[in-house]
């Protein structure tokens, strides 16, 4: 063992040999070497660990364990995965997928100049917020809107541009954390306003909302509390109630949605999520939600209400470090038009088809991925009912009636398969459930099925 080690080359010898250097040539040097380091690295150990006996250094062979090296780390790092959760809007991998609409608005605004500032009847600098505003306007009726970056950039303006060096009322019983570090608290000292917590975790009354208020404050701050939930003896007041006190005691009342819906679901059985319109028409000021949630966009952040309002956060200073891009703008506005007839959002946005699609559909898709896993000679393979959710803290009441596939590897453990399934390509993402793979047929789409038995076909036989 000690002799192989003592034999080991020096990088810069490895360098002087033809078939590294051509690596050299072809990539970098700097590359080139990382790899060298990465290989002679490996080799020590397996010389360590198991007396494994030197290549030829000089080999062609050599050379070719050094260049895989050098691709796989040239390898595109954000790649597609395979979503079998069985939650629909996972954060984790990206949330909302988007519409063949927006895919294509968002190619276009890549491809080539566009107005995205420009307005073509005056030749004059014109605002990117006009191309959604009115969409915006037309589908909540609000009365203006403006859009950003993401919800927590909403929030984070809104309270900003209203509420600097004054206070803010919020209900103990909503200062949320959305994971991300995304504390309400910290969001709201972050925008320089004070926080007065009012009312107690379970319960808030509109007396301890109207106490807080003083000549100091400037909002009242609702908070979906998107990712928990407190049952039994509780009490918060209605909208109505906030926004007539608000009115009253003249502050803005606004209100961190988080998912926000334009459409009711609960016809599907979706829950009882307030629509953004019925919000805004019950007395809320401003409402803030995300693009990429239950609106199946892209990342972005909705702000919409009054007009007044609206302007002042047009004109903050922050605005223009949270403003967003033309790619997201044109996918957002490709999305929201999705919203207006022919259209129909619950075929035509993924998120809302995935979400409710038929429960028959979804057991053909579970046993049709349970054919193609038998076909590359998976046999232990087995259907189940399961739950699937819609993620990202929407519909958090809502458990959605699905399908998974259980399956199993000989010589397998259920987290050692989970790791193949992460690299193999494209990776799976499943959940482990009673020491089983389960792969929930509702996020995962028809054509991926295929890709999902080719995942496993390779895991069998690398
Ligand atoms: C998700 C969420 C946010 C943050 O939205 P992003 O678009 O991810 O920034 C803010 N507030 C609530 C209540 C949420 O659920």
């Amino acid at each position: 063992m000690t002799i192989a080690l003592k034999n080991l080359p020096q990088i810069q010898t490895l360098l002087t040999y033809p078939a590294i250097a051509a690596l050299v040539d072809l990539f970098s040097h700097t590359e080139t070497v990382d790899a060298l380091r990465g290989v002679i690295a490996d080799l020590r150990a397996a010389i360590l660990a198991e007396d494994a006996a030197l290549p030829d250094f000089e080999s062609a062979v050599f050379a070719a364990t050094v260049l895989h090296r050098i691709e796989a780390r040239r390898a595109p790092s954000l790649v597609p995965v395979i979503n079998a959760t069985g939650i629909i809007i996972h954060t984790n991998l990206g949330r909302a997928r988007l519409a063949p609409e927006a895919l294509q608005a968002m190619h276009v605004a890549g491809e080539s100049p566009s107005n995205l500032e420009l307005d073509l009847g005056t030749g004059k600098r014109g605002s990117r917020h006009t191309h959604v505003e009115t969409l915006i306007c037309e589908l909540t009726g609000a009365q203006a809107a403006v859009v950003v970056n993401n919800c927590a950039a909403a929030v984070l303006l809104s309270l900003m541009a209203t509420a600097q060096g004054r206070t803010v009322v919020a209900s103990r019983g909503e200062l949320i954390e959305i994971g991300g570090s995304f504390r309400l608290p910290d969001v709201i000292a972050q925008s320089g306003a004070t926080l007065r917590e009012v009312g107690a975790t379970n319960k808030t009354r509109i007396s301890d909302y109207d106490e807080a208020i003083d000549d100091t404050t400037a909002a009242l701050l609702k908070s979906h509390t998107s990712n928990f939930k407190i049952i039994g003896f509780t009490a918060a007041p209605d909208r109505r109630e906030l926004a007539k006190l608000a009115k009253q005691r003249n502050v803005i009342l606004m209100e961190d949605l988080g998912s926000g819906v334009l459409i009711d679901l609960s016809p599907y059985g979706l829950g009882d999520e307030p629509v953004v319109g019925e919000i805004l028409k019950s007395g809320v000021d401003l409402v803030m939600f995300s693009g990429d949630k239950l609106l199946g966009g892209p990342q972005a952040g909705i702000i919409a209400g009054r007009r007044d309002i609206v302007a002042q956060l047009k004109s903050h200073p922050l605005m223009r470090a949270v403003r967003i891009d033309k790619l997201s703008l044109a996918a957002l506005e490709a999305t929201l038009r999705l919203y207006r007839t022919p259209h129909d959002p619950l075929r035509d946005v993924p998120v809302l088809a995935m979400l409710s699609e038929p429960i028959e559909a979804v057991e053909q898709r579970a046993r049709e991925m349970m054919q193609a896993l038998w076909d590359v000679g998976i046999t232990d393979v087995d259907l189940h009912n399961s739950t699937a959710y819609a993620g990202a803290g929407s519909l958090p009441q809502q458990d959605l009636e699905s399908y998974a596939v259980s399956v199993s590897v000989p010589h397998l453990s259920a987290d050692a398969l989970a790791t193949a399934l992460r690299k193999a390509t494209p990776p799976v993402v499943g959940r482990i459930e009673r020491g089983h793979i389960m792969l929930d047929a509702r996020t995962v789409t028809a054509p991926e099925v295929s890709l999902v038995a080719r995942a496993f076909a390779r895991i069998l036989t690398p």
